[in-house]
């Protein structure tokens, strides 16, 4: 990877604070500095409060200043990023004094929304124009994957090239190259689909939640459809943008069709309606605080929110197609606004980016769509695309067209995914070198053994990687056996195994509904069979005669925290939130987690403390359910040990997991079982201490406490345990075993379950 050890960053309002904090995630040094010091502050802070830093600890990489007092702070920086206010004159000013300091070779880029790169740079020296570029990010840096990055013809291949590596695998970016054009990519077609859908809602006069409720999911487009999209953007930036991409672009460009600011978001704007920063936007809480209140797009005036009633949708079922062709008001707004937006981005290629993969990833990654505008319109067909735009009597783009003759956008060419450019030359689709996903090697070969609630995939080298398919790749009977017959089939035929796919979610753990069933049908007896085989499944894979590496991302909860603490080595997504999380529904965890984590704390603690310390370690992790923000604050909860991986990339997980596992093979061997002391009555009895403070300030409930004292029995082994002598991993199991049968013979811990499975969230009983 490109080395980049120190980064500057100017501006720390919302994106400059969000670009330092994502930078300090990556693990580099960040100066950041603003017209005042205070200000640079103020942006850490406001940081650390909405989550930017993916652990508190990495505000400490930061440094603040000013540009006043600091810009010597810039000599040593690799790359600078500019990100202050969107005026061409206190960018150059700025650029001019950044030149001063910089040290020769560094890399400058800008932030900028709107103002083209030829702007940027014109009048500054070639040296400087030839180190600078357009890194452009969105909002929120760390959470939002795209990155835009414009260069100029006078940027040096080599530039673009490290900052392209670098925020692909250092910051985790999705990184889109894009032309020179106003809006480029992302906002070009984002704001044009969102001025569309605004206005088009408004001159039809619809319902606020019919018109998202059309204009968000049955187009893969998130739930906050176009009106929850702008009470959270701002209500009074849409004109200002929309008016800058008007200005920039010529008169026949279909945004001139749209008025930026119609009257009825004129007048919100005067009331001070701006969305959710003025608490008031096309959304507001009523005066009771307990419902919510509408802007009637037709008055402007404000109604109780209702149900969506919409007969269109009703009719589609969830089918985009079905809903653009049905007559109802609500189909004649999907068509509008799809059918426009569609074709706006189709006669974009290739002003605005060569290929329709950049489109795609751009929208995907830049605004949230499931699938991107050339993707949409494949599976909406692009023939069929076609004749609804004559139908309508608006230009078909030539390049749609070609589509249309082609049979569509994307095709799969020898195993792989392929596009159709504008050329009419076949291409594969961009790829990140060394990037692995379970969609691409589908496409190229069949599983090694498919169990149907999960796949066994050949990664190559030796490497294969077991694929979990049930929802929220929860554990069934059917999931474990499907492990333990991949653990067979690799250790015939394979060197190393990674549990792992392309999903968000890691696991939700146990399936409860399976553990309710068990207990309903069988009693307590079903259900210790059923922890007996979890039991014995992951013990198969923390024993398997090869490596085992877990690749988690997203969610990783109960028996899915377990199964990775039974791999060999994790390498994980940063993002990613794991936990032990059983007492929530009223249990302990039964597969191992109590153990697993008591090894784990026994380690950090250099086993040279006494049982004690771990077990109370241990225990304040599991008690309250802490789970993980991201994978760094899972190495400093114990669930990540410190040779295992953090991949900032979703995209290059299974890679990095496949090369975590290929460095086991040689010389591997299965770990020694561990042998602990645990703690007996004197853990029991802090632990118990900690749990009737919990209970006296009023944090702990009576149930709580019962699922507390079947916990501390599992952490402390119970009365009879002796710490001077060793306990075996089956003895803990054993223990859990118990805990977790009791546990589920409570009726409180049953009721637990099934508020859990009906509403989702835990019964505070
Ligand atoms: P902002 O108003 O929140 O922050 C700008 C910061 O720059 C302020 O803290 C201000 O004090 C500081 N500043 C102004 N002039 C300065 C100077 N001469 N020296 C040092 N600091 C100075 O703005 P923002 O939303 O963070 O936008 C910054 C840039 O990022 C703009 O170019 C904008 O177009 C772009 N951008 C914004 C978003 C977004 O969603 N807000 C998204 C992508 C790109």
């Amino acid at each position: 990877m490109t080395k980049i050890t120190k980064a500057g960053v100017i501006g720390a309002g919302v994106m400059g604070s969000g670009i330092a904090a994502h930078l300090a995630n990556a693990g580099i040094e960040v100066v950041l500095l603003d017209i005042e010091k205070k200000f640079a502050d103020g942006g850490v802070a406001r940081q650390l409060k909405a989550n930017g830093f993916m652990d508190k600890s990495f505000a400490g990489r930061i440094t603040t200043g000013s540009t006043g007092d600091d810009m010597g702070l810039l000599a040593d920086a690799d790359w600078i990023v500019e990100a202050v206010a969107e005026r061409l004159e206190i960018k150059q000013a700025l650029y001019k004094a950044i030149d001063a300091v910089r040290k020769p070779g560094s890399i400058v880029s800008s932030n900028t929304s709107t103002i083209p790169l030829a702007a940027l740079t014109d009048g500054l020296p070639e040296s400087f124009a030839a180190d600078f570029l357009i890194t452009h990010f969105f909002n929120p840096p760390r959470i939002m994957r795209l990155l835009e990055l414009v260069s100029g013809p006078k940027t040096r291949p080599d530039v673009t090239a490290k900052i392209h590596d670098f925020a692909d695998r250092g910051l985790g970016k999705t990184v889109v190259v894009c032309k020179d054009t106003p809006g480029f990519i992302g906002n070009r077609i984002g704001n044009y689909w969102m001025v569309v859908a605004q206005n088009e809602a408004i001159a039809m006069g619809l319902d606020v939640e019919e018109a998202d409720a059309i204009i968000g999911k049955p187009f893969g487009i998130p739930s906050t459809g176009i009106f929850g999209l702008l009470d959270l953007v701002g209500i009074d930036l849409m004109p200002t943008i929309l008016r800058s991409l008007q200005n920039a672009l010529p008169k026949t460009d279909a945004i001139h069709d749209y008025d930026a600011e119609p009257a009825l978001i004129a007048k919100m704007i005067a009331e001070n309606r701006l969305g959710r920063k003025s608490g008031a936007g096309f959304v507001r809480l009523s005066a009771d605080r307990k419902t919510r209140d509408i802007t009637d797009l037709k008055t402007g005036d404000y109604r109780p929110m209702k149900k969506v009633a919409s007969e269109s949708l009703d009719a589609a079922k969830g089918d985009a197609r079905a809903l653009m062709e049905h007559p109802g008001p609500g189909g004649c707004y999907a068509s509008v606004v799809m059918e426009k937006s569609l074709a706006y981005a189709a006669a974009l290629v290739p002003e605005i980016a060569d290929r329709p993969d950049a489109v795609d990833d751009a929208m995907r990654t830049g605004y949230g769509w499931k699938q991107g505008p050339f993707e949409l319109i494949d599976r909406l067909g692009a023939g069929w695309l076609v004749d609804r735009l004559e139908a309508r009597g608006l230009t078909v783009p030539a390049y749609l067209a070609l589509a249309a003759a082609k049979g569509g956008f994307y095709s799969v060419v020898d195993g792989r995914r392929s596009c159709l450019l504008p050329d009419g030359a076949v291409r594969p689709v961009m790829r990140g070198e060394g990037v692995i996903t379970i969609a691409d090697v589908k496409l190229s070969s069949k599983p090694v053994v498919d169990y149907g609630c999960a796949a066994l995939w050949d990664l190559g080298d030796g490497v294969a990687c077991l694929e979990f398919r049930t929802k929220m790749n929860t554990f069934s009977e059917a999931l474990l056996d499907a492990i333990d017959a991949a653990l067979g089939e690799v250790g015939r035929s394979f060197k190393a195994l990674v549990i792992g796919s392309d999903s968000p979610v890691y696991s939700a753990g146990a399936d409860l509904r399976v553990f309710l069933e068990t207990v309903e049908t069988g009693g307590s007896e079903a259900l210790g069979k059923f922890i007996d085989k979890g039991h014995r499944t992951f013990m198969a894979v923390k024993y398997a005669p090869f490596p085992v590496v877990g690749a988690p991302s997203g969610l990783a909860f109960g028996g899915g925290c377990e199964i990775l603490l039974h791999c060999d080595a994790i390498q994980a997504h940063a993002e990613l939130s794991i936990g032990l999380v059983e007492t929530r529904i009223g249990v302990v965890p039964g597969w191992g987690g109590c153990k697993e984590m008591l090894v784990r704390q026994y380690g950090l603690a250099g086993g040279t403390k006494g049982p004690v310390a771990p077990a109370i370690a241990t225990f304040n992790l599991i008690a309250p359910a802490q789970v993980s923000g991201s994978a760094f604050e899972a190495r400093g909860l114990g669930f990540l040990r410190a040779t295992d991986g953090v991949t900032m990339n979703r995209d290059r997980l299974l890679a990095d997991a496949k090369e975590k596992a290929l460095s086991l093979v040689d010389g591997y061997v299965a770990p020694e079982p561990p042998q602990l002391p645990l703690s007996g009555p004197s853990g029991a009895s802090a632990m118990r201490n900690i749990v009737e403070s919990e209970a006296l300030a009023g944090r702990a409930t009576a149930h709580d406490k019962v699922v507390g004292a079947a916990l501390i029995d599992v952490l402390s082994g119970g009365p009879n345990a002796d710490p001077l002598k060793p306990t075996t991993e089956d003895e803990i199991i054993a223990l859990e075993r118990r805990a977790f049968i009791a546990l589920f013979e409570t009726p409180e811990t049953v009721d637990r379950v099934k508020h859990m499975l009906t509403t989702g969230k835990p019964l505070r009983n």
